[in-house]
């Protein structure tokens, strides 16, 4: 056995096993060892049971006298025991556990962790953590001395199984465990060598060691991400070429000049720093970031013209085909009057036809079209930056500049470290004619009085959103008020003089085109909604955006929501309805009224909910860390620092183990 083999071939473990494992990312014995705990349950040293009192935490070593199993008058099955270690005895009950009498006999000595508390006036141990000790120094326990990890688990996975199976491998799988990291990079950022950190993770002796492992362990991560990077970085633009763009300077001004707004200094600073990249040969690879409604669109729109200028395609792909339209629309309406030629390509428009600026969603484009010479593309929108658009268009043999646009906010020093193959241009200011939207967390009461406002403001000509999160009605989210129903309902009872639209996921994208297309020309008063407007839909004549059940939402998310409206000069509004009467919940969509930078309210969700939240999995960009936190900055830093010093030395080709883990490639998720 060794680090490669397949998570089955483990005695004990086997397919049924190994297709649990698959649920928790492990398929091979290293992803089982570095499957780390996230907390540990602390038992302590074993007491005499004479010395145990009710109403505490204990642990206790002792012999079995009897155990036997009984059925309570309620049905409920019992296995009740009675425990001696010498000093004294203690009763011991386990709740639909009857499989235990099978190998838990009179005689068997036990270890045994959990609450004590009386039953019929005896002692007696509460459904209690337990292991058989073989050995008659009864010491060697996993599961009731200590510190006890606790794994992410899934059905039929439990940190029990998991403590045992993990302590069964290690003292094999522990030396072949090569040293990822050089002496000097250890020495200079204080770490513990990797063998010990892996042993002190799962099994630590004292809460001391828990940190040092930790901090190797998650050092080691960052460095990874950090070098992987810097390679990304070096392929992209160290030995591929793009297209050198030349910058004509008064068609780009000329094309400015006539907008209908003038450009922001931040909207001028960033096209300087895209314009710079495009006249370049060495391709773009540029992440724009700016706050919903801080204009990027139209930043995309002049590179692209640059691009059209010089004889060259580009292409905008955006997430959703709703967006890809919004974007054809906007697009034409600044670049057809020059003579440039816009597509769109959506699942049902495949045509071929030439164009100059292609526009559809990444899976139409990176799919399905052939380029005659591709110079740049525009990501709207999307979450991993690129990394796999840009493998995919590799493969198509081209390396066009690419710029990835998000209004995710991510912190500049997180942004650097996570996506080091990126430079990066930040839109740090909205246009000038931007109102704050006010914002409401709404008491039911109140509910027919916001109906009012928004009939007020319609009847002026102004036009609303519903949001509501979900389709379909569903059992486990029974309270939601799903999209369709609110729409008859709204459409019947409250609003039937108005007329209302539906929008969501599930149309076909004909639908969607014409629902949008009667909301952009003010022939729909009302747009209600699943969450798919969140992304990027600009309609400046809306002006109220009215969210049900928001305590489903992060912050990040309500912003998103927000940001539909407030595009134009009007003052706009935000009411967010909430089923939830806990606190806590209302307190945080509370944030809402007070914060209206994405950036304040992303830091504020970090607080409140944890990372795993925000920027948890493929939603946000940013990778799911097994073990490193990405609030630890300065480990970050640390780790970048290292990375940067061992990617200039030259010195990786020497690193074998480094090396590999780099190129390692996970069996369960995609990298
Ligand atoms: P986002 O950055 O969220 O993608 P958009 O590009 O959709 O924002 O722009 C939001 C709205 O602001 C659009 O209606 C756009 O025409 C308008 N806009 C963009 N730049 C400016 C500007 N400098 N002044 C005024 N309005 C602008
Ligand atoms: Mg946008």
């Amino acid at each position: 056995m060794d680090l490669t083999t397949p998570i089955q071939k483990v005695p004990n473990i086997g397919f049924f096993y190994s297709k649990k494992l698959k649920k928790l990312g492990i398929a091979t014995v290293e992803d089982l060892v570095s499957h780390y705990p996230f907390r540990y349950e602390n038992f302590g040293a074993p007491y005499k049971i004479e010395g145990i009192n009710p109403g505490s935490l204990a642990s206790a070593v002792g012999q079995i006298l009897q155990i036997r199993n009984i059925r309570t008058r309620y049905g409920k099955n019992l296995t009740l025991a009675t425990v001696n270690d010498g000093t004294s005895s203690i009763e011991v009950v386990w709740f639909n556990q009857p499989f235990l009498t099978k190998s838990i006999k009179q005689g068997s000595r036990v270890g045994l962790a959990g609450k004590v508390g009386l039953f019929s006036n005896h002692k007696t141990f509460i459904n209690p953590e337990y292991e058989i000790l073989y050995t008659k120094t009864l010491t060697n326990t996993t599961h009731t001395q200590g510190l006890v990890p606790i794994y992410p688990e899934t059905s039929g996975v439990s940190s029990k199984w998991l403590r045992t199976k993990i302590k069964f491998i290690l003292p094999t799988i522990i030396p072949k465990i090569a040293e990822s990291m050089p002496a000097e990079s250890l020495r200079r950022n204080k770490l513990v060598p990797k063998k010990q950190a892996v042993w002190q993770i799962h099994f630590p002796k004292s809460a001391a060691q828990i940190q040092p492992a930790r901090k190797r362990l998650a050092f080691e991560e960052i460095l990874i991400t950090q070098l992987k990077a810097l390679r990304r970085k070096e392929i992209w633009q160290g030995r591929l070429k793009g297209t050198k763009l030349n910058i004509q300077q008064e068609k780009v001004i000329s094309i400015i000049s006539n907008l209908p707004f003038y450009l922001t200094s931040s909207q001028n600073k960033v096209l300087k720093e895209i314009l710079a990249d495009l006249s370049r040969e060495r391709p773009m690879n540029r992440l724009l970031q700016g706050d919903v409604g801080s204009g990027k669109t139209v930043v995309a729109a002049i590179a692209a013209y640059v691009a059209f200028l010089n004889g060259y395609q580009s292409c905008l792909m955006a997430p959703t085909e709703i967006l890809a339209m919004q974007h054809f629309n906007t697009m034409k309406g600044i670049l057809s009057p020059l003579g440039v030629g816009v597509s769109l390509r959506t699942s049902s428009i495949k045509r071929r036809e030439a164009f100059d600026i292609l526009i559809g969603t990444h899976a139409l484009i990176t799919k399905t079209v052939q380029f005659k010479n591709l110079a740049l593309v525009v990501i709207d929108e999307q979450h991993r930056f690129g990394v796999t658009q840009r493998a995919e268009l590799r493969v198509k043999g081209l390396t066009p500049h690419v710029l990835t646009m998000t209004a995710t906010p991510i912190p500049r020093s997180l942004a650097l470290t996570f996506y080091g193959d990126l430079e990066l241009s930040t839109l740090d200011e909205l246009p000038k004619n931007r109102k704050k939207v006010k914002t409401f967390v709404v008491p039911p009461k109140k509910r027919n009085g916001t109906y009012q406002f928004i009939r007020k403001n319609i009847l002026a000509g102004k036009q609303a959103y519903i949001v509501c999160p979900l389709i379909e009605p569903s059992e486990t989210l029974a309270s939601a008020k799903a999209a369709k129903e609110e729409y008859e309902y709204l459409r019947k009872e409250i609003f039937p003089d108005l007329s209302l639209g539906l929008l969501h996921g599930r149309l076909k994208s004909k639908e969607k085109e014409e629902t949008l297309t009667s909301f952009r020309d003010n022939r729909l008063n009302i747009l209600v909604s699943t969450p798919v407007v969140e992304v990027g839909i600009d309609i400046p004549n809306a002006v109220i955006m009215m969210i049900e059940a928001a305590e489903r939402f992060g912050l990040a998310s309500l912003h998103q929501l927000r940001g539909r409206v407030g595009r134009g000069d009007e003052q706009s509004f935000c009411f967010l309805f909430t089923e939830s009467g806990s606190k806590n919940g209302v307190a945080r969509l509370t944030a809402m009224e007070k914060h209206h930078l994405g950036l304040e309210l992303a830091e504020l969700d970090l607080k409140i909910r944890g990372p795993g939240q925000i920027y948890g999995t493929a939603q946000s960009g940013v990778p799911n860390f097994k073990i490193a936190s990405i609030s630890d900055l300065p480990l970050i830093k640390s780790a970048r620092e290292e990375a940067d010093l061992i990617f200039k030395s030259l010195s990786l080709n020497k690193m074998k183990p480094l090396r590999l883990l780099l190129e390692k490639q996970s069996l369960v998720t995609p990298d």
